[in-house]
């Protein structure tokens, strides 16, 4: 198995949530056949996130990395968790041959937060005790509850000194956002490796959920492919691969450290976007390796 933090820069990796509720597995199976032949660096797995299982994370994670020798990455929040429940958790990821976590708070709902307020508490939790690697969420138009963009990265340098390998980012529209989140971390101190997080818009529904989801702003180049192909399924999807291709082959010029992408569980976008991003991956690798 390729070892993730020996790779030479930058990386590229998929995300992929389980089935909702205890479903069955030989969808996402399928969708990890098909993406594991893209030869990705990393595939991580959701937890919990958009009312989707918890249950099957381990699961899929340790079966990536034994049948398909992909190095995987499952997603952890701790919101609502006593350390008992964490340990529980953590202790099952071990067995199963889990090396690396993306440690997390949570959205906080009803129940509030319990033993754990913050993902940098999950984070030392995790380094006091186990020996994971550890990835952590960042967000470059600021987290939605944050106060200001100061404020979350100052937040995001005390995460990151509690012992974080990555980062992975919130999607965004505009490469902008990243680029000066990126050199306002870096100023503070923040040396941590930053994977840029990129979803390929594929529907009007889609950007408007995540939107209200993450707060990520829509630029006006998003918003005219919405307005001028929003109608037609076919040609959304075109503009979104082509937009989604754009930004990767951009950031990619930019020196980023890697890229993850949002699939959505929709290997065939996924596919098409590494076609055209292949050479330009491949080009960087031999010239930085
Ligand atoms: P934190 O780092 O704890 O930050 C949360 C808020 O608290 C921020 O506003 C921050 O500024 C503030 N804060 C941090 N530390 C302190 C402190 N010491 N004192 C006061 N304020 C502080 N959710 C899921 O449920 N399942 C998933 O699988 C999932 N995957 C994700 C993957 C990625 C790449 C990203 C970017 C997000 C993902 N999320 C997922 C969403 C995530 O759980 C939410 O964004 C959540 O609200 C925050 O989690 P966090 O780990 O970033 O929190």
């Amino acid at each position: 198995m390729k070892n993730f933090f020996k790779l030479d820069k930058p990386t590229f990796s998929f995300e992929i949530f389980p089935p909702k509720g205890s479903g069955e597995l030989s969808q996402i199976f399928a969708t990890v056949d098909a993406l594991a032949s893209l030869d990705p660096d990393l595939i991580s797995v959701t937890y919990g996130a958009g009312g989707t299982s918890r249950e099957n994370t381990a699961e899929i994670a340790s079966r990536i990395q034994r049948d398909y020798a992909i190095p995987a990455l499952a997603h952890l929040t701790c919101v609502g968790s006593t350390r008992g429940e964490m340990r529980a958790t953590l202790d099952s990821l071990r067995e199963r041959g889990i090396q690396n976590i993306l440690a997390m708070r949570g959205d906080i709902g009803d129940e509030g937060t319990k033993d754990f307020k913050h993902a940098s508490d999950l984070i030392t939790f995790i380094n006091e005790n186990y020996d994971f690697h550890i990835f952590a969420a960042c967000y470059p138009e600021k987290h939605i509850e944050a106060y200001s963009m100061q404020q979350d990265l100052e937040y995001l340098k005390a995460k990151c000194d509690c012992g974080v390998d990555v980062l992975i980012s919130q999607l965004f529209f505009d490469n902008r956002f990243f680029y000066s989140f990126r050199d306002s971390a870096r100023r503070l101190g923040v040396t941590t490796r930053i994977e840029a997080g990129i979803m390929p818009i594929t529907s009007p529904s889609q950007i408007s959920r995540m939107v209200s989801m993450c707060g990520a702003s829509v630029p006006e180049a998003v918003q005219k492919i919405i307005r001028a192909y929003g109608h037609n399924a076919m040609a959304m999807r075109e503009a979104g691969i082509a937009y989604a291709t754009n930004q990767i082959i951009e950031l990619l010029a930019e020196g980023v450290d890697g890229i993850h992408l949002y699939t959505m569980n929709q290997p065939d976008i996924a596919k098409r976007i590494c076609e055209n991003i292949r050479g330009v991956l491949y080009s960087l690798r031999v010239k930085r390796g």
